[in-house]
């Protein structure tokens, strides 16, 4: 039997650029179709970075995407899920009718709202609780802990932009940017058996963790050559770079280590542009690409992945939960790359049987 919800929570809510405000607000309550889970944890994406220290977010909202938690209250007609069912945040809304969703490509539906779109009551996890549509909710395998469970999401990122690359275990690999993401991707590739991985990262700290999840070699971004002319090749090319910095002088070197015919698949988000040479692109036929958010079912997939074991995540979740309101310095920290992997935070109301009870 879940605990009663409290009904005061502590919430980081976004003001302005580089300002968080933890605040007092009332716990909502669960309309028809909705569960109210308490947090159990919520990690840290660099989408946040861009959220709230570079001002991308929506004022008076609040963040997190990347959470765990327990069912502790469910509203009318709610079925497939009851009070005490520990959860994470499941298959992104889509409408099911557009051309992409038709296509098997839910990722990329035009039906439903866009970044910082959707219903203000359905907010993020950096809070004590939140409220979701029972369809939006996946049920935590047994065995596995929420605190790895929270890592359900972006390696849902991660095997989406596998998907999209169509990398087998033959093909040479590069990951630019080894952030959280870039560290969870090279994991998830070593699991799916791709042998030649490598990376660039300037924190040393970050290298030094992309070594230790499996990347083959790694290098100092400084260290990547840019041929001049279009139809030069490095010396060793590979045949996907998944670009995960965010940065357009990643970008460029990433497309400058393509071998013909190979895939450039863009997942870190920034506001800069690149400039590539297009001529390159046409004498190799490469291929640039996008990979947002989830394949179908990606959640589920990512949820048995880290129910298996197959993952390092000692490695890839930094030791040291972090309350909510450390928030805003391990935010500064990430973006300083002085901290390696993914940070967990735990909110307040983590006191609360969703983070000590053990599922299974
Ligand atoms: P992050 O932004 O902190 O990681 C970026 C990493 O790139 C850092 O370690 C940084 O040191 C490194 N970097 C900077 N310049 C570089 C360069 N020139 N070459 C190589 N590496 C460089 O955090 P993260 O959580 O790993 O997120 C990565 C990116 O992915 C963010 O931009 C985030 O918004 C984006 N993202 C995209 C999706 C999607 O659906 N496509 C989903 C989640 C996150
Ligand atoms: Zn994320």
């Amino acid at each position: 039997m879940a605990a009663t919800p409290a009904t005061r929570m502590r919430a980081a809510v976004y003001r302005r650029p580089g300002e968080i405000e933890i605040c007092e607000l009332p716990v909502p309550e669960p309309g028809p179709g909705e569960a109210l889970v308490a947090v159990s944890h919520c990690g840290i994406c660099g989408t946040d970075l861009h959220l709230i220290l570079e001002g991308m977010g929506v004022p008076d909202q609040t963040p997190g995407h990347e959470w765990s938690g327990r069912v502790v209250a469910t509203g009318a007609g709610v079925s497939a899920l009851q009070e005490g069912d520990a959860v994470v945040g499941g298959p992104r809304p889509s409408c099911g009718r557009c051309p992409p969703c038709l296509a098997g490509r839910p990722s990329i539906c035009r039906g439903t709202p866009g970044f910082g779109g959707g219903d203000l009551r359905h907010q993020g996890a950096f809070a004590g609780f939140l409220l979701r549509p029972e369809n939006q909710l996946e049920p935590i395998p047994n065995g596995l802990s929420p605190r790895e469970a929270a890592l359900a999401e972006p390696l849902a990122v991660a095997l989406h932009a596998i998907t999209v690359s169509g990398v087998g275990p033959e093909s040479r690999v590069w990951v630019t940017g080894a952030g959280p993401l870039g560290l969870l991707l090279i994991a998830a590739l070593r699991a799916q058996g791709v042998e030649d991985v490598r990376a660039s990262e300037p924190s040393p700290l970050r290298r030094e963790r992309a070594r230790s999840v499996g990347a083959t070699a790694v290098h100092p971004p400084g260290e990547l050559v840019v041929p001049r002319m279009p139809f030069e090749s490095v010396e060793a090319p590979v045949d996907v770079v998944f670009e995960c910095s965010g940065k357009p002088e990643a970008m460029e070197a990433g497309l400058a280590q393509l071998a013909t015919g190979g895939t450039l698949v863009l997942v870190g988000t920034g506001m800069r542009r690149p400039r590539f040479d297009p001529n390159r692109i046409l004498m190799n036929e490469l291929v640039v690409t996008g990979a947002y958010n989830y394949d179908e079912g990606g959640t589920r997939r990512a949820l048995d992945l880290l129910a298996h074991g197959s993952l390092p995540t000692a490695t890839l979740i930094e030791p040291g939960d972090v309350p909510l309101d450390d928030l805003l310095p391990a935010l500064h920290g990430l973006a300083r790359g002085e901290i390696g992997a993914k940070v967990m935070v735990v909110p307040e109301e983590s006191a609360n049987p969703a983070g000590e009870k053990e599922t299974g």
